[in-house]
């Protein structure tokens, strides 16, 4: 159930509650709002529902209690209606502005890394991404640098003042990836590991979950209530395409989810067009079209020398096309309100 608080209600109201709610055993999340506070209770069982919410509308300083009947509760917009805008160390993500996430796909070398975060900032990224922990289709394929990757990482953060963003992939790597990562990544073979959405639930590092490449929007929303039931609430979502019937590209970006999630989630949304397409050429345009959309941000592949990357380098903007399709952005983000 939502319970949604009147302005009359107090610090010490909102403790009153909550100790009432726990009380019952149940699940607390508080949101605070500019002008509400709004209390989600997760684990009323459906018989006792009515009658609850009678007992709380009773308090004095309770507007509204609504039962939710979606899957996912702490998740959905009514527990925030304003929406969510996450704070990863001065990078706001889910606000104004649109938030271009940017980098290799994995992470090859000290020289590459350090030159590629230094292009893409000089270009408008405002968080570089970089795998060190690589799932892989097939066993036989490059696995990342590992921790060494994770330092190079740390360096390129310190070098350019952009924070980073980066894959964990097992739960017994949380800790480790934690102390590095400004943003954890769940990739999109995990977002159903339950396990390790639970460990990642615990910590209180930002994390954008990726969804899954067979997964329905309710399946991927339900995995983001994992994460938020564990209390880390600072989750960006990531559409980074399906798979579909149809071939010629790697998969099928899903446009239609961005707006859909939009509506029934209040946390930020970001496009993922490299994986989502698997070919570089379509990156700025579905970059755009994501933007149009109302996504919140882009995360894009950038290479070097594509033609020598280790992984995805079919799907990695050089270092022209990525300023190309940054300048196509800026206008599309002032089309619909936003700024790049
Ligand atoms: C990646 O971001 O490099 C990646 C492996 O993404 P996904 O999980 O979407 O395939
Ligand atoms: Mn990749």
């Amino acid at each position: 159930m939502i319970i949604i608080l009147n302005n009359k209600a107090t610090e010490t109201n909102i403790q009153e509650l909550t100790d009432l709610l726990k009380a019952r055993d149940l699940g607390v999340h508080i949101s605070r709002g500019a002008e509400t506070t709004i209390i989600g209770a997760i684990g009323v069982l459906d018989e006792e529902k009515a009658e609850f919410a009678e007992q709380l509308i009773s308090l004095a300083y309770v507007e509204r209690v609504v039962p939710i009947s979606k899957p996912y509760k702490v998740v959905g917009r009514a527990f925030r209606p304003e929406g969510t805008v996450i704070n990863v160390k001065g990078v706001e993500i889910g606000g104004n502005k649109i938030c271009v996430m940017a980098g290799p796909c994995t992470i090859e070398s000290r020289e590459m890394l350090m030159e590629t975060a230094k292009f893409v900032q000089e270009n408008g990224a405002r968080i570089l991404r970089g795998g060190a922990y690589k799932p892989s289709t097939s066993p036989y394929s490059f696995h990342g640098m590992g921790e060494e990757g994770l330092k190079l990482l740390a360096e390129a953060r310190d070098l350019t003042g952009m924070p980073v963003i980066t894959e964990v992939m097992d739960t017994r790597d949380v800790e480790l990836v934690c102390k590095y990562a400004d943003i954890l990544q769940v990739g999109t073979r995990n977002m159903t590991n339950f396990s390790l959405l639970r460990e990642i639930g615990e910590c209180r590092t930002p994390v954008m979950l990726k969804r899954g490449w067979a997964s329905k929007i309710e399946e991927w929303l339900q995995a983001a209530e994992y994460i938020a039931s564990r209390g880390n609430y600072d989750i960006i979502l990531c559409e980074r395409g399906i798979r579909t019937f149809e071939s010629y590209t790697r998969n099928t970006f899903d446009i239609n989810a961005i707006p859909a999630v939009k509506e029934l989630s209040h946390l930020p949304v970001i496009a993922d067009p490299s994986h989502g397409t698997g070919k570089w050429n379509l990156v700025d345009p579905i970059s755009c079209g994501a933007i149009a959309a109302g996504a919140d941000g882009v995360i894009v592949e950038v290479h070097p020398l594509p033609e020598r990357a280790l992984k995805d380098g079919g799907q990695s903007l050089k270092y022209d096309t990525f300023s190309k399709m940054m300048s196509h952005l800026s206008p599309i983000a002032k089309a619909v309100g936003r700024e790049l």
